[in-house]
Formats: structure tokens, sequence, C-alpha cells
């Protein structure tokens, strides 16, 4: 839909838009309105450049997709959505949890082993670790490689799937190649394309999920679903989406939480909606009232830090990793609240 600077195009420039338009096999269909006149795309107005051409025309002010960009994660595309299970549960019908450290210490394996435990106890779905870690500060605990064998082992010792986080080429490799569960990008990587497609030729036909979080700096929905459609279009539809909040933080809280996009990213797509709570708010104590938050607000599940031992834990854990006791008490919480909301 295109609105032009003034009321209405000259002869002229309805001409020019039309001849772009022609380029695209789209036709131009003015609607004449009550001294203001918007122009109608008719025609597969998917490509960007036909958008570009016009947005640049001096005599427009703004071009509206009505179609979406996206063609695998579109929801129209009801025969792209696959089935996810965890633990037995599917991912849309039941609210799934997945637990656990933000990053395993390799020197203190039994720590990660001892909070699968308790996790599975509590009620937890699949666990979280991370084995290499996007830190801030260079001097940081960047992770260890040698933490996968950790991670593995969880997975053995309770039959839980695993999620981690990859951020290059080669962590995808070795992922993939010790059969690792689910990949998830990070806020950092979110919009790292090549990085993306990637994921997606690597991972493509196998049984290996992917967690795309929201980056800090995503603005629009479309930008989200569109970053995700890399990895689908390069072979995996095994999506979920992870809002895990924005910049600029809310005073207070780590990020500002977005939970609430979830029901603009379901009325797009049929991707699974999985949000992470602990890095959007980064405390603790206000961890549990933020999943139970998104839960409201619809999404398929969460994603929380916890650990049997926050204080002992690295990266992120001694501030905002929930213990397996909160855990317990949460879950079945959070199963009642996903299930009022879909009421409505
Ligand atoms: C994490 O999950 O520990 C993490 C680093 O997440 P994010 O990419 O959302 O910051
Ligand atoms: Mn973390």
């Amino acid at each position: 839909m295109i609105i032009p600077q003034k009321d209405k195009l000259s002869q002229e420039e309805l001409a020019t838009v039309e001849a772009i338009a022609a380029e695209f096999n789209c036709t131009i269909r003015p609607i004449v309105g009550h001294g203001m006149s918007v122009y109608a795309i008719i025609g597969d107005e998917t490509s960007q450049l036909l958008f570009n051409r016009i947005e640049g025309l001096p005599f427009v002010r703004r071009v509206d997709r009505i179609q979406v960009p996206y063609k695998v994660l579109s929801k129209d595309n009801s025969s792209g959505k696959p089935t996810l299970k965890f633990n037995g549960k599917e991912l849309g019908k039941d609210f799934v949890v997945f637990g656990g450290h933000c990053a395993i210490d390799p020197e203190n394996p039994n720590l990660f082993i001892d909070t699968a435990h308790a996790l599975k106890e509590a009620g937890v779905d699949a666990l979280r670790g991370g084995v290499w870690k996007p830190r801030t500060s260079p001097y940081a605990f960047q992770g260890d490689a040698k933490a996968i064998d950790v991670l593995l082992r969880a997975r053995e010792e309770t039959g839980l799937q695993i999620i981690t986080e990859v951020m290059e080429y080669e962590e995808v490799r070795l992922c993939v190649d010790s059969g690792v569960d689910v990949l998830q990008v990070g806020a950092r990587n979110a919009l790292n394309y090549r990085l993306l497609t990637q994921i997606g030729l690597l991972t493509k036909d196998k049984d290996i999920a992917v967690l795309l979080k929201r980056s800090i700096h995503m603005g629009p929905v479309d930008e989200m679903i569109l970053a995700a459609e890399y990895i689908a279009g390069s072979g995996n539809n095994n999506i979920m989406l992870c809002p895990r909040g924005t910049a600029p933080a809310m005073n207070g809280y780590r990020n500002h939480p977005d939970e609430s996009i979830t029901q603009l990213i379901k009325e797009r797509t049929w991707a699974p909606v999985v949000v992470d709570p602990s890095h959007a708010v980064g405390k603790a104590a206000y961890v549990p009232k933020a999943a139970l938050a998104a839960a409201a607000y619809g999404a398929d599940g969460v994603i929380i830090e916890s650990h049997c031992n926050p204080m002992k834990g690295t990266g992120d854990d001694p501030k905002q990793a929930v213990t397996p006791q909160v855990m317990a008490e949460l879950i079945p919480a959070l199963r009642a609240v996903a299930e009022q909301s879909r009421k409505f």
C-alpha cells in the first residue's frame, strides 16, 4: 500500500510507480478517499527490491506491506509447522519448561549433574547449559568445549533433551556431531544471518531444533521472524522463537521485558514461542512472576536459568538462577496460568 507525500499522485507520478510495479508483475490500484488517495500494489508484493524502489521515490511518503515477507514461517503455510516434543510433551499443546545453568563449569561437573537431577524431579522438560558463553567482558569466563561431555552425561542420566548456545560454525558442527537436541542462537547472534543460514544447512533433515532468541536491538516483530526464516529457508523448520528482553533496559531490570510480543508473533507465524524471563529481568527474585506473565501472554513454554547452588555458579547464575525448589513450585503454577490463558 503506497501512501503519497501529497493528497494524491499526479498522472506522471502514478505512471512512474506503475512502470516499477510492472517490472515485478504487479499493478497499481488507486483507492480514492476523501481528501487523500492511497495506492494498492496488486500481485506478489513480497519483493524487497520492489519496496525499496517505490519507497525511494521523492513523492512517496511510505509503503506498507499487506503480504508477509516470510514464506516458510508464515501462519498461512501451516504445512511448514513441525511437531516438537520434549519429555513427551508437545510444544503448542502442552506448556513446556526448559531449565538449567547459564554456564556449565567443566571443573565442577557434578554441580550441573546435581542440577539436572533436581530439575527433572521438579518437572523440567529439557536441560539448558551453556558450553560456550558470549560474555560482555573478554576477561570473563568464556565457557569451555569440555563442558559438552557434562551436558551429554546429564542427558544420559536423566533422559531429558539438552540445549546449548552456539556462536560459530565449528561449535554448530561439534553440537551436530555430538547429537545435541536444541541449538540456541543467543541475543548477540540473532542478527548474524550467515550463522543462521549455516545452522539451517548443517541441521537440515536432522532431528535438531533451534531456539532463536530475540536480539537486544530487534524492534519490529517481522525482524525476528525474518531472522528465523534464514534458518527455515536453508533447511530446518524445527524453530522456537524466544523473546528475552530488549534494550533500553527498564530501570531495575536487566532488559526491557518483552513477553507481550508473543501475541503478535502468533498472529503472524506458526512458530512456537518459548520465553526467557531470566535474561529479561536479570534477577532471581523477579524471575517467577516474569515467567507467569509469559504464560499469561500465551507462550508455549519458558526457558529459565536454574542452578542447584547459584552462588557456586558461573556466568549469570549467581545473580539470576532460581533453585530447583523454586522451579518445583513454579512449574505447576505456570501450567495452570497457561491453561487459563488458552481460554481467551
Ligand atoms: C544465555 O542464555 O545464557 C544467554 C547468553 O542468553 P542471551 O543470548 O539471551 O543473552
Ligand atoms: Mn545466561
